[in-house]
């Protein structure tokens, strides 16, 4: 239905992006699929709604010229080839109509610009004129264009370089990388709305150390959240030295993240340490202490989700209330709320006990029941809110 009924509205029609990138790589299920028309992509989508099903709504969104319906579970998207132009100080191009070509060349990446045809005379022909099938075999993103060009145009597509090497497991090629490095300033002209989302993404991968470090790499994370790039490093005084609590972080973002696709709880992990820095004392006789970080961190977490953008209700509140206990250890318990479950966050702890075993020592060692019985009551509220 769709390539006649193109063909009888004399344009022609093609799957582009992700759905091509997904299919190639035998990825999950899609949840959207674009579609590129060379001539008016609103009227096409009519026109195919239309043919499919007289009552189907079709949303239009005319300052982008594109349209989109849903049709067997799933949002179809269609717009008409362009050609695009960036102003300066804008993310928003100014857009002429294009060919297939032109479309294809203002994508992010060679891996998102591949296009299959819907039309007769070479229907499921791939078209792939930046080799975007052989990076996809060699895991590589490049961009179509000349990297600082195109990062520069929207750097928003810098944390999307980002996070698909995260969350797709990719290399960012050399001359990619250090455009960003170059350009990673520019980043300032993204709302953080949208590097929030890509951020997310990040954080909801397999392995977010991927792209964090990345973003430490390329500047992006010293320019969206200091407090972190804050924690990098080791000071040594009269021979003593503490753990680098930036890298430290990402071991335990990574390590959470095994055990739990809870965004939040992700979160949690990895602004455990954030009051690290600007608690850090040597103090002589004891050395170094980061004494009430885990208060300045919690009031920290309130200030960041602000200025991020970020929800400042319930989830918020939970990523303070387990950054004020200093437990990410403790969320590596899901299984209940008993003393064995404690004994056992103290096991599974492994390697971070030491730190949650100083912090709490007073509280888990202590013979003072009511000591015990507000230890016991802040962990059972964290435990119980994880199971949910
Ligand atoms: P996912 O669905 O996993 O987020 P996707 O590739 O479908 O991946 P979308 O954000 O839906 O991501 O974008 C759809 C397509 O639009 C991309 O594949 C890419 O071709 C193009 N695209 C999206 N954002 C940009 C951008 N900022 N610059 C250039 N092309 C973009």
């Amino acid at each position: 239905i769709f390539s006649e009924v193109a063909a009888k509205n004399n344009q022609t029609l093609f799957i582009v992006g992700g759905y091509v990138r997904d299919l190639l790589m035998k990825r999950q299920s899609p949840t959207d699929i674009d579609f590129v028309t060379e001539g008016n992509g609103i009227e096409l989508a009519k026109a195919i709604a239309k043919e499919l099903n007289p009552k189907l709504k079709v949303s239009v969104f005319k300052n982008y010229g594109t349209a989109m319906f849903k049709h067997q579970g799933l949002d179809l998207e269609f717009v008409g080839a362009r050609k695009e132009s960036y102003a300066e100080d804008s993310r928003k191009p100014s857009v002429e109509i294009g060919t297939l070509e032109d479309d294809q060349k203002r994508r992010d990446f060679t891996i998102n610009a591949l296009a299959i045809s819907l039309n007769k005379e070479n229907f499921g022909d791939l078209i792939d004129p930046f080799e975007g099938i052989l990076d996809i075999k060699n895991r590589i993103l490049r961009t179509p264009l000349e990297p600082s060009q195109t990062y520069s145009d929207d750097p928003l597509r810098m944390m999307r370089a980002i996070r698909f090497a995260s969350t797709l497991n990719f290399k960012i090629e050399e001359n990619s990388l250090n455009a960003i490095k170059n350009e990673s300033e520019r980043i300032r002209i993204v709302s953080l709305e949208r590097i929030m989302v890509e951020f997310n993404k990040i954080m909801l991968s397999a392995k977010p150390s991927a792209g964090l470090k990345l973003m430490e790499e390329t500047g992006l994370m010293q320019l969206i959240i200091p407090e972190l790039t804050a924690l990098k490093g080791i000071e040594e005084v009269e021979g003593q030295t503490h753990k680098d609590n930036f890298w430290h972080t990402l071991e335990v973002v990574d390590n959470i993240s095994t055990n739990t696709d809870n965004l939040w709880l992700r979160w949690a992990a990895l602004l455990h340490d954030i009051g690290k820095a600007p608690t850090k004392k040597f103090v002589d006789g004891i050395g170094w202490t980061f004494h009430g970080h885990e208060f300045l961190g919690s009031k920290m977490v309130k200030n960041l989700f602000y200025r991020l953008k970020l929800p400042l209700g319930t989830d918020m509140k939970y990523v303070q209330k387990l950054v004020k206990l200093s437990s990410r250890p403790i969320a590596l318990v899901d299984d209940g709320t008993s003393d064995s479950a404690l004994r056992r966050l103290l096991f599974d702890a492994g390697e971070d006990l030491e730190d949650l075993f100083i912090l709490n020592k007073a509280d888990i060692t202590t013979k003072n029941s009511s000591k015990q019985a507000k230890f016991k009551r802040n962990f059972e509220e964290v435990a119980i809110k994880i199971k949910e």
